[in-house]
């Protein structure tokens, strides 16, 4: 079974209809990414996976879990899958030890000793191990991004998304960030990813997924995809200065 079945889901906002049946299905230790132009529905998708949008029609599964509007199903699968945006929302008041310890403390009610190792594990995996008392403000943008990540990666999800979590950083720091990505996908990590990052994305990404108008375009794996896009809008889109 599919780590991730998404199954031909329509979702409107208003008289707005932003996915028109889109289907996705990720295999686990599978790396997906999702290009497209804005607008064109792929946070909306992410948003939906997680069960932070719900759904019009169509079903999803992720890690064994329905989304049926059972509230008990979302609880279970917003705990075995993470989630990272582009604005990172550390807690400035806690150290960064404490703002990983914070979820799985309260919602998996872990120990403070085995959340304190959860977090410690975690930091490492992000190479900031260094870092575990210090507070937001005194790490750079890249340093927060990956606190953000440890943060997800604590809960010990199935499942990561990112949602163009390198957007609003300088090419350096969003080079460390990309690198911890890359280690994630190489540790056998399910993740799907929504970047601008074409480089990336073809080269650790098993398969990409090109969306365009709330539809899933072109899909199949990320070396032939790029090489040799089918249709105009991709070949448009990748030409494009993006
Ligand atoms: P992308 O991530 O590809 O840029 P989005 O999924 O964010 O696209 O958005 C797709 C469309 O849905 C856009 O036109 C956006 O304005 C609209 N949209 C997204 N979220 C909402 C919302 N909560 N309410 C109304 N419209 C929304
Ligand atoms: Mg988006």
């Amino acid at each position: 079974m599919p780590e991730i079945m998404v199954n031909n889901i329509h979702k409107s906002f208003g008289a707005m209809q932003v996915l028109k049946g889109t289907s996705l299905s990720v295999k686990s230790g599978e790396v997906v990414a999702l290009i497209g132009r804005s607008g064109s529905g792929k946070s909306t998708m992410l948003r939906c996976i997680n069960g932070l949008e719900t759904i019009d029609s169509g079903s999803i599964t992720v890690a064994g879990h329905t989304l049926d509007g059972n509230p008990k199903h979302l609880r279970a699968l917003r705990t075995d899958v993470g989630i990272v945006f582009q604005s990172y929302n550390l807690f400035p008041h806690l150290t960064v030890g404490e703002n990983i310890m914070l979820a799985p403390s309260i919602v998996k009610k872990v120990k403070r000793t085995e959340a304190r190792k959860a977090a410690e594990e975690a930091l490492k995996l992000v190479g900031l191990s260094e870092k575990f008392d210090a507070y937001p403000d005194m790490l750079s943008g890249g340093q927060q991004q990956r606190v953000a990540i440890a943060r997800s990666l604590a809960m010990q999800p199935r499942v990561m998304l990112f949602d163009e979590v390198t957007s609003a950083l300088d090419p350096e720091l969003t080079q460390e960030v990309l690198t911890v990505m890359e280690t994630l996908a190489r540790k056998g990590m399910t993740m799907v990813l929504v970047t601008h990052e074409m480089g990336f994305a073809r080269r650790v990404a098993n398969t990409t997924v090109f969306m365009h108008q709330g539809k899933i375009w072109e899909t199949g794996p990320s070396q032939d995809l790029f090489a040799n896009p089918k249709t105009p809008e991709m070949r448009q889109f990748l030409s494009a200065d993006v």
